[in-house]
């Protein structure tokens, strides 16, 4: 669903990790990756980040002993 407040377009959408309601704001990233695709699944900042942070965590563990 597309608001707008004070003049800035933003989406509301649902983290598909916490379930948590999250806010894009339009110029952003996300806001156009919400935009092509609303259906889709979408996850809020703190779980993006968390996503990226524990991937980067099981890449470096892989680098290190050199298996999954
Ligand atoms: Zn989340």
């Amino acid at each position: 669903m597309q608001e707008q407040i004070d003049g800035v377009f933003r989406f509301r959408s649902t983290c598909n990790s916490c379930r948590r309601e999250f806010y894009v704001i339009e110029g952003t990233q996300a806001y156009d990756r919400v935009k092509r695709n609303f259906k889709g699944m979408h996850c809020c900042e703190d779980c993006k980040n968390r996503i990226e942070l524990e991937a980067r965590l099981l890449l470096g563990r892989r680098l290190l002993t050199g298996r999954d």
